[in-house]
C-alpha cells in the first residue's frame, strides 16, 4: 500500500476523486493487493489510462506515498492539508516536453505572409523565421527574457502543466545562448512549473556564419558546449536536422560532443524533409525524435529499434497551414511511445495550449484519446528521461491536476476549454482557479 505518513512529514490528501488517472494500466500500484483492469491491457482499448474510481491519494514530503480506493484510505495525522476533488477527475501533472517558451519579438507578419502563399522555408531564407527571433533575443536583456516568459508559465500552470521543457536556440552566440539558459534558471526559481532546459545552439546557422556552417558547428562544440556543461545550464542538447538548418553529419558531431559533456541528445527531425535524422537518433540512442511529419516507414522502424520516444507536435503543422500531419497512428502502431508537445514558439506554433495539441493529435494524427492523454503525461515524462513524473506510483513526485469534470477525456475533447480547477506540484497546491 506504500508508506503510511508519519508525524512530522508534510502531508497532503486528495479525497473524493471520482476518477483517478494513474497512467499505470499494466501493473498494480498496490503490490500485494493488485487490481486488475476488467477491460484488459491493450492501450488502444479499455483501461489504457489505469483508471481508479472513488479514489483518494496521499502525498508525503512531495512524493506520492499511497493511493487507492477511498474506503481503504489509511489514517493521516491531524493538521494534514486536505483537498476535496468533489467527485471530479484527477490526472498526473501535464508535461509539455518540447517548447521554445523563452523568446521575445513579434512574428505575426510571417503569419500574414504565409496567408499570401509564402512558405516557412522561403521566409527563413529571406532572413525571417528563426533569425527574426534571434535578432530580438540578442537585443534583449536577461531580465527582459525572464519577465516576458513569466506570464506564459503562469498560463501554462493554469492549464495544468507542471513540467515544461524549454530550449535555447534564439541566441546563437556564446553570450546570448548562455543568457537564454541563465534566464531559464532564473525562471525555475521564480515560479512553480519545473523547467527542463535544453541547449539548442544548433537551431539554425546564424546569418554571420551562412556559407560556413562548419565554422559555426566548431564554435558550438569548442566554445559553447563546454560552458553550458560546466555551468550545468542544460540537461539535453538538441539539433534541428533540416535543409534550412543542419545536416545529419553536423548533428552527429554536435550531439556526440554533447554526450561527452554529459548532455543527452534529442533531435528536431523530419519536419519537412526526411534526411536521415531518425536513423541518427537511433544510432545515438537519443531520448527523443521530435516532429516526424515527413518520417518514412523505415525511419519509424529505426526509432522503434532503439526505443526512441517519438514526439509529435500537431499545432505546428496546423499553424503553418500546409504539409502533412505527423503519422501518429503509424508511430503508435509500430509500438513506439508517442509524446505530444506544443512546440510553442513565435513563428511556427504560436499557441501555448498543450490540451489543444492533444486534441489535434487525435483529430489530425489519429491517436486515440487515451494515447493523447498518455502523450502529455507518461510518454512526455519518458521523452524527458523522467520516471518520477507523468504517472502516479508510490515514490513518484506528487504532481496533480484536479479537473472541474468527472471525465478526463474532456481535457482532449473540449477544444480550447480549460477544465483545470487546481494544480499540485511536488505535493503542494500551487494554483487554484479561485485564486
Ligand atoms: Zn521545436
Amino acid at each position: 500500500m506504500g508508506d503510511l505518513p508519519r508525524k512530522g512529514r508534510e502531508v497532503l490528501v486528495v479525497r473524493n476523486i471520482g476518477c483517478l488517472v494513474t497512467g499505470n494500466p499494466w501493473k498494480s500500484p498496490q503490490g500485494d493487493d493488485p487490481w486488475k483492469s476488467p477491460q484488459g491491457d491493450d492501450p488502444k482499448r479499455g483501461d489504457a489510462l489505469g483508471l481508479l474510481t472513488d479514489a483518494a491519494l496521499i502525498a508525503a514530503d512531495h512524493l506520492v506515498s499511497w493511493y487507492g480506493p477511498q474506503a481503504e484510505m489509511p489514517a493521516v495525522p491531524l493538521g494534514t492539508q486536505i483537498l476535496d476533488a468533489h467527485g471530479n477527475a484527477v490526472l498526473p501533472g501535464l508535461i509539455d516536453c518540447h517548447t521554445h517558451l523563452v523568446h521575445v519579438g513579434d512574428r505575426s507578419g510571417e503569419f500574414a505572409l504565409r496567408a499570401r502563399g509564402q512558405t516557412y522555408l522561403e521566409i527563413a531564407a529571406a532572413g525571417g523565421g528563426i533569425m527574426a527571433t534571434v535578432r530580438a533575443v540578442r537585443a534583449a536583456s536577461e531580465e527582459h527574457l525572464v519577465e516576458t516568459a513569466l506570464p506564459r508559465l503562469r498560463r501554462a500552470l493554469a492549464r495544468g502543466v507542471t513540467t515544461i521543457e524549454i530550449k535555447s536556440g534564439y541566441g546563437l552566440t556564446v553570450d546570448d545562448e548562455l543568457k537564454m539558459l541563465r534566464a531559464m534558471r532564473s525562471l525555475s526559481a521564480r515560479q512553480p512549473v519545473e523547467i527542463v532546459p535544453t541547449f539548442l545552439g544548433a537551431h539554425t546557422v546564424p546569418t554571420e556564419h551562412r556559407g560556413r556552417p562548419d565554422r559555426y558547428v566548431e564554435l558550438l562544440v569548442r566554445d559553447l558546449l563546454p560552458q553550458v556543461a560546466a555551468q550545468r545550464l542544460a540537461r539535453f542538447c538538441d539539433v534541428y536536422v533540416e535543409q534550412s538548418a543542419f545536416s545529419v553529419a553536423q548533428a552527429r558531431t554536435i550531439l556526440t560532443a554533447a554526450r561527452e559533456h554529459g548532455l543527452e541528445p534529442r533531435l528536431h527531425t523530419d519536419q519537412f524533409n526526411a534526411l536521415g535524422g531518425c536513423a541518427l537518433a537511433a544510432e545515438l540512442q537519443a531520448v527523443s525524435a521530435d516532429h516526424l511529419e515527413a518520417a518514412r516507414p523505415r525511419d519509424i522502424r529505426a526509432l522503434r529499434r532503439a526505443d526512441v520516444v517519438a514526439v509529435i507536435m500537431p499545432l505546428c503543422e496546423v499553424y503553418l497551414g500546409r504539409g502533412r500531419p505527423a503519422p501518429g497512428r503509424a508511430l503508435a502502431d509500430a509500438g513506439l511511445r508517442v509524446a505530444v508537445a506544443s512546440d510553442f514558439n513565435p513563428g511556427s506554433a504560436n499557441c501555448e495550449d498543450l490540451a489543444v495539441a492533444a486534441t489535434l493529435a487525435v483529430s489530425r494524427c489519429k491517436l486515440t484519446v487515451e494515447e493523447a492523454l498518455l502523450g502529455i503525461t507518461r510518454h512526455a515524462a519518458t521523452a524527458l528521461g523522467r520516471d518520477d513524473l507523468g504517472r502516479l506510483h508510490v515514490g513518484a513526485q506528487c504532481d496533480l491536476v484536479l479537473l472541474d469534470t468527472p471525465s478526463p477525456v474532456r481535457v482532449v475533447s473540449d477544444m480550447g476549454a480549460n477544465h483545470v480547477d487546481r494544480v499540485v506540484k511536488a505535493g503542494r497546491l500551487v494554483h487554484s482557479r479561485d485564486g
